[in-house]
Parts: C-alpha cells; structure tokens; sequence
C-alpha cells in the first residue's frame, strides 16, 4: 500500500505518518513510499487506540519542553558566585544548569571535558551569560584583592632574616601634559647604569637608573597605563609615587585623581613642581592650590610633604629629586625588602602579542629572583616558561631580582596588567582550548587577536582621555549598545593626549582611536593618516556612542524581511495567460508598487504566488497605485486568480 494512501485512510499526513509512528513499534522510514500491507492493516486496526497514544505522546513532550524552557528561565537574572577555578561538577550544581547543557557548551568550543574537569571563571562566565545568569567571581576570588592577599601572604611568610633591601619602585602621576614623560625621559637619559648611556633603551613598561650607587625602578609604561594599573591595583606595585604638577598649571582634574589613588595606596609621595623654567611658572602659587584644594602642606610651610622644583626640558632638579626618592626610601626602609632566594613572585605592568614571538609580557619582580626556564603560573593555572628574559636595555640576561622590571617570552597566554605571576607548578589548563572561550576583560593590554571568531565583526577602540571617571563611563555606555554581530574591543584606555605608542597599538590591533577631551599633536595626525588610523576626538559622550552606533549599523549584515505593503481585490479578470494573468482590481489597503510580490488568496486560502510587472491606472503605466484607486495589474505567476480573489502585495526590504 502507498504511505500516502494509508494516511489519507488515518487522516493525517504521509509525514505525520513517518513521524508518530515509530515509537509504537512501527518504523516506516522516512523516505518510504510503500507500506506493508499487513503492517498497515494492523495500523489501521489499532489506529483508534494509536491516535490517542500519540496525542498523548505529544502533549507530554511539550510538557517536558516547557518545563525545559521554564528551568531556562529560572536562571535568567540568577545570580552566583563562583572561584576562579571550578569542576565541571561544582558548576553544574552551584549554577543549576544542567549538566548536559555545561557539556554541549563546552563541546561547542572544542572542550571536551569531564565532571572533575577544572574550567576557569571566564569560561563558566560564558556559558552562564549565554543563558542570562549573572556570575561574579567568589569575594576575595576578585583577582585584585586576591593578588594584594596573595603577595602580602609571601611577603609575610619570608622570615626577616632572608629579607634584604631591595631598590625602590617609583611611579610617575599627574595631569595630562604637566611632563610625566619628559621627566621619565629626563631621568633615564642623565643616570642609566653608566656605560649604558645611549645604549638602546627599550620601553618595556619601567626602567631602573643609578644615583649614589642605588638602584631605583622607574614604571614608564607608556601613555598613562601605569595610571589605570596602579588604580587597579591600588597603586601597590609602586612603593613611592612622585606627583608632578605643571608650575605654570597647577592642580587640574588628573592631578586630584592621581593624588586620591596615591592616598588610597598608602603609600609616601613627592611632588614635582615641573616646567619651572616656563614664563608664567609660579611654584608658590601651585603650593598654595595644593594646601587649599588637596590638603597637601609643603615642608617648607610647615607641613611635611616635599615639593622638589624642576625642569624636565632643562635637566634641572632632576638629581635633586632622586635625592629625595632616596631620602624616602630610606625613612621607609623596613617596608623595602623582599628575599631574592625564594621563587619569583610579580605583578604584569605591560603586555602584548608580538607577531614573532607571541605573548610578551613585562613583569616587575617584586620577591625572589625569575630565572631562565622558571614554569610561571597565574591563578594557580599554569602559563608557560620563561624562554627568553630581557631587561629595560633590551638585553638577554639568565635570571632577574627584586624590584627589577623584565620583559618575558615564552607564555602561552597573555596576561593581563596587574596579573600576578608566581613561579611555580599549576594546573595544565589548554589555553588554546581557552582562548577561544575567554573574554577576559582587560585594562590596558592588547589581547591576542589571532583566535577571534570570524564570524563576529569587531571595533577595537583605543580610548584615550582627561580623567579616569569619563573612560569608564564610556566603556559602560559602549558596552550597553555592544551586539553580537559586531563586538566593540576596548583593546586600551588609558589617559592623556594621543600618541605615537597609541598609533603603535592601533595598528597592532586593526583598531581605531577615540579621543575624549583630549588632543591629538600635529605629528600624530600625521602619523596616523599615514598608517590609515581613524582619531576622532570628543567632548560629548553622546555624541561618541551615536558614532559608534552607527558604525555598528555599517557593520551588521543586512537581512532581507518581506513586508507587506497593501492588498488588491481582484474585480475582473482580462486574460488567462500559460504563466501569469491580466486583471482589473481596487487597492483596499496599503499601496501597491511595481516589482512587488503577489501572493493570491481565496478568503484566506492561499491559492498561488506570482511577480508584479506592470501596473496601469486610467490605462497609464504608473509605479505605484493607492487605497481606494482602480487599476490593471499584469503579473508573472501561477494564473490561479479569479473575481473576489485578494492579492497581497509584499517588497522584500533590507534590514539592519
Ligand atoms: P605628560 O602628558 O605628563 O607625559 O607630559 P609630557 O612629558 O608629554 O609633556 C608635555 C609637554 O610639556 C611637552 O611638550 C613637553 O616638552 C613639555 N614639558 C615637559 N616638561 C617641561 C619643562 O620642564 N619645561 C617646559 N618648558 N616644558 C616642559
């Protein structure tokens, strides 16, 4: 018997046929034309008890369907909290996914991974935020407070005796343009290890110098970054900051910000008054804003701050002012020490993909000493061997102390600013597999860019701008109008007029430059319409986000939707053609234009389809024709229509 013939006796379809059937012990095949004859007698025989059995199949798969999409819905909005670290087992049940949704979610990643099978935060991040769950990190699992914990636990557990003192680190703050670079640029070129002068230097994030035989480290990561990752990291990388205030400026927005987080660290500061060779520089009048507007009491008027006058441009004051670096450490000696025998332990100030070598990462040592072949881990989680360690002059050396800054080679993942890196054996994750999950969020360093999903189009922005405060508003609002189709990568923020370094990493990442109240020199412009990097520069966050908005637009795909755009009643038909018809109708809704599609329904059965061609009024070929008006319609198609029929007319229209 043909299946067809049997459904028409059961009064379903042939595929209903196929479908419903087999789980009672029928199987016909999907592709089967035929039936056995004495198959479908026996169908046909039990069909007043199948029917039944399968409606009642059917109602309770929705039932199970339903209650999956109301566990789902549970676990929108479901807050958790969770460690760094998690068995597929533990987040299964502290989540309340089920598991095989855990499983599926990683397979789909190329995670094949068991119950007792660590993942990490971000990963279990992803797979819960697909689902609507808010997952945080576990307090004091927040890496920021863990580092701080983590160090001092070290730092604590070092018996006194093992502590010797080790050089200083010094960060430079202040507002946009008071000279933080010229001084760093100063200080570097007049006391680099002697021999060395002139050598090659190399940006790595921080360098030291020599005065009176001691070593100081200077943190010079480029273009403010040392200001967000010292904020982050409650300026506890640096053990003395040096507030440098322009003596023709004085106290502006930056330097307030910068002095809170210096306050927030706890930690000895020096104020530089710069540019005292300017006309205009008044250094009594920048006392004056500082003791008024910040509490900041100069030595000299009785208070117990120093305030040491210099000239970046001129090289004048400089030595004074390591002099008093010294002077500092030396009235903070007990807390400047650390035991460069134990394994290295030490905070990420810069980090990058080279093409060449991959992850590159600066680290400043801040207890033991990092040797060659040391297997590094972050978080307990292991993250390659130092292959290759370089100092701030670029050059190979086997093994680094305390307080001295090193550039790394040989991770196999990317640290982020403010990791805290601790030699050592941790647990083997697949970072390749990883990284196709992780969405780390960064501050300041350029994530590898080589395993982003293709499919996902991407701005890489560059932020650059007057204080901290507007930074991060725009990234909250930039994060509100993020889509799937087209992710915004905040690949930096950071503070302060554009720069080469910001060019550098544009072009690095494929990105653009957005400038907030800020400037962009001459040379920069220059610099960047040679390499085809867009700047644009803002002082109204409005107007940024609509900007990007529409680059979003620009970027997402268009899909094409069938909109409806009005309906004709057929009132009488001219001519019958092989493949299509003439006829006369009124438009009783919309308008109808040419090139329109036509479906054609009797009542509300639709009946054929066909192309609008021609479209006449009054016997003039027109393009569209309005409610209420008569016309003549040729169309290509199906020539089903009859008087009383309704044509609806759709246009297929692009959408964003
Ligand atoms: P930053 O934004 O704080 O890093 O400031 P820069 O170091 O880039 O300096 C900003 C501008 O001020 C540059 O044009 C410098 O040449 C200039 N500048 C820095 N220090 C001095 C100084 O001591 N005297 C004078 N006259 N200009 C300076």
């Amino acid at each position: 018997m043909n299946v067809s013939e049997l459904a028409r006796i059961l009064g379903i379809t042939p595929q209903e046929l196929r479908d419903d059937l087999p789980p009672f012990g029928f199987s016909i095949g999907q592709k089967a034309i035929k039936i056995n004859r004495n198959v479908a007698n026996k169908i046909i025989k039990e069909w007043p008890t199948l029917k039944k059995k399968i409606a009642y199949r059917k109602a309770e798969e929705e039932k199970k369907k339903q209650a999956e999409i109301e566990e789902k819905k549970k676990l929108i909005n479901k807050k958790i909290e969770i460690p760094s670290l998690i068995t597929v087992r533990d987040f299964v049940q502290i989540s309340g996914i089920p598991l095989n949704t855990v499983l599926s979610e990683l397979m789909k990643n190329g995670i094949f991974a068991s119950l007792n099978e660590k993942i990490d935060f971000d990963t279990a991040w992803l797979i819960g935020n697909e689902l609507g769950m808010e997952i945080k990190l576990k307090k004091g699992e927040n890496e920021e407070e863990k580092n701080d914990n983590r160090l001092k636990d070290i730092l604590e557990k070092e018996e006194d005796k093992n502590m010797i003192s080790r050089p200083p680190v010094i960060v430079i703050m202040g507002h946009v343009d008071h000279g933080k670079t010229k001084l760093l640029d100063a200080i570097r070129k007049t006391n680099v290890v002697a021999g060395e002068a002139g050598g090659i230097t190399q940006h790595i994030g921080a360098y030291q110098v020599q005065r009176k035989n001691q070593t100081i480290t200077f943190i010079d990561t480029p273009g403010h970054e040392a200001f967000t990752a010292m904020r982050s990291r409650g300026a506890k990388i640096a053990d003395i900051a040096i507030l440098v205030v322009a003596a023709d400026d004085g106290v502006k927005p930056q330097t307030v910000e910068a002095f809170r987080i210096i306050e927030a660290a706890q930690i000895p500061y020096i104020v530089a008054i710069n540019k005292i060779d300017k006309e205009g520089a008044n250094i009594d009048k920048v006392k004056q804003e500082l003791s008024s507007q910040l509490k900041i009491i100069p030595e000299d008027w009785g208070g117990n701050i120093i305030c040491s006058p210099i000239s970046a441009l001129k090289n004048e004051g400089i030595d004074e002012l390591l002099d008093m670096v010294l002077l500092t450490t030396e009235s903070m000696e007990n807390n400047i020490k650390a035991n460069p025998k134990s394994l290295a332990v030490g905070t990420i100030i810069e980090s990058h993909v080279d093409k060449g070598s991959g992850p590159v990462a600066t680290i400043l040592i801040q207890n033991g000493t990092l040797k060659f072949d040391d297997q590094l881990t972050l978080n307990g989680i292991s993250i390659g061997k130092v292959r290759k360690l370089k100092n701030y002059l670029g050059k190979e050396i086997k093994e680094a102390g305390p307080a001295s800054p090193v550039q790394i080679i040989g991770l196999k993942f990317m640290p982020k600013v403010g990791d805290l890196i601790q030699v050592g054996s941790g647990e083997k994750i697949n970072y390749k597999k990883m990284k196709a999950l992780s969405k780390r969020k960064e501050s300041g360093a350029v994530q590898q860019n080589s395993e982003q999903d293709e499919n996902v189009k991407k701005i890489n922005l560059i932020i650059k701008s007057d204080v901290l405060g507007s930074a991060e508003a725009i990234e909250e609002s930039l994060e509100k109008i993020n889509t799937e189709e087209v992710k915004i990568k905040i690949i930096r923020k950071g503070l302060g007029n554009i720069n080469e370094n910001d060019i550098k990493r544009a072009i690095d990442a494929d990105g653009e430059i957005i400038g907030f109240n800020v400037k962009t020199p001459p040379e920069i412009k220059t610099m960047a319409r040679e390499n085809n990097i867009e700047i644009k520069n803002y002082s109204i966050i409005y107007d940024l986000i609509n900007d990007i908005k529409e680059k979003i637009i620009s970027l997402t795909d268009t899909k094409k939707e069938k909109v409806e755009i009005g309906k004709l009643e057929v009132l009488a038909i001219f001519r019958n053609e092989k493949n299509g018809q003439i006829l006369g109708g009124k438009v009783i809704e919309g308008a109808i234009e040419i090139d329109s599609q036509i479906e054609i329904f009797k009542e509300n059965e639709f009946m054929g389809d066909g192309k609008l061609i021609k479209l006449q009024a009054g016997k003039q070929d027109v393009k569209i024709v309005e409610k209420g008006e008569e016309c003549g319609i040729q169309f290509k198609g199906q020539p089903v229509a009859e008087t009383g029929y309704i044509l609806k007319f759709s246009k297929e229209k692009e959408i964003k």
